[in-house]
């Protein structure tokens, strides 16, 4: 049943009063006289559904009233990091720069293991200049593994890649995957990386890296995205074939 009741909840235990739930939201749900400090003002003005601010709050706390749909706040401390690209106890002055990557597969499908390799060089060098100019570097890495998950992440399109939760492609563009239709044993599209005028299926370190620096030093922000999610076809299809091909009777939920 759809809830009645939407809106966001803040937990001032663990809110370190960023401000960026705030400056996120297009539609004037928090009160901006009282910023940083988040103060839900008007709670009816929320869009049903939205997690557009819980997804981007680095501290995980913002949970919504109604909300029956299992996301729960992303609690980027405990998703797997690599060691070295945390400011290591160093004083950042509370500046974090999240980058998560999102993949469906990394033992067999070649562009999410190509992206991921380009993706850690890219942080190998970035991390300590960012470091320099004061902002601590948090690397999250997931596997999309089922069709729950995927839609946790509201996840559009294989391999992602966000940075303070905005993804560095404007819009998905894929192609036909081999690797991904082996592993489902159906026909699969996966990403292609559009950059300067070319179609990546491995993302250019030149477009990751300017991804970043413009997520921190650019002057424009981007609206929290408060359009409803569905799970695409393509990664229905997916899930679907891989559970099918698994021999699993979890509907794509578990796999
Ligand atoms: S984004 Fe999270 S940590 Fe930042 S002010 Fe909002 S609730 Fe607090
Ligand atoms: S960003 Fe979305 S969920 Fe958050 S307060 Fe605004 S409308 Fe509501």
């Amino acid at each position: 049943m759809m809830p009645t009741t939407w809106y966001p909840v803040i937990d001032y235990s663990s809110c370190t009063e960023c401000g960026t739930c705030i400056a996120d939201c297009p539609h004037g749900v928090y009160d901006t006289t009282k910023a940083p400090t988040p103060v839900v003002k008007n709670p009816e003005a929320c869009i049903d559904h939205c997690h557009g601010c819980g997804d981007r709050c680095l501290a995980g706390a913002i949970t919504y009233v109604g909300d029956d749909t299992g996301w729960t706040p992303p609690n980027y401390t405990e998703e797997p990091s690599k060691p070295g690209y945390s400011c290591d106890g160093a004083d950042c002055g509370g500046r974090k720069v999240l980058v998560e990557y999102l993949y469906l597969d990394l033992q067999s499908c070649d562009r999410c293991i190509g992206t991921d390799s380009v993706l850690e060089d890219v942080l190998r060098t970035l991390t300590p200049v960012l470091k320099l100019a004061g902002y601590e570097v948090e690397y999250s890495k997931v596997q999309m593994e089922s069709a729950e998950i995927a839609k946790q992440y509201r996840f559009l399109s294989s391999p992602t890649i966000r940075v303070n939760g905005q993804d560095i492609c404007q819009s998905v563009a894929e192609n036909s995957c081999g690797c991904c239709s082996d592993i489902s044993g159906t026909d699969v599209d996966c990403r292609v990386f559009e950059y300067e005028g070319g179609r990546y299926e491995v993302p250019p370190k030149e477009m990751i890296a300017e991804a970043i620096l413009k997520a921190v030093f650019g002057q424009s922000r981007a609206a929290a995205c408060c359009d409803a999610y569905e799970l695409p076809e393509n990664l229905e299809a997916f899930y679907e074939g891989k559970h099918a091909k698994a021999g699993c009777s979890c509907g794509g939920s578990c796999c």
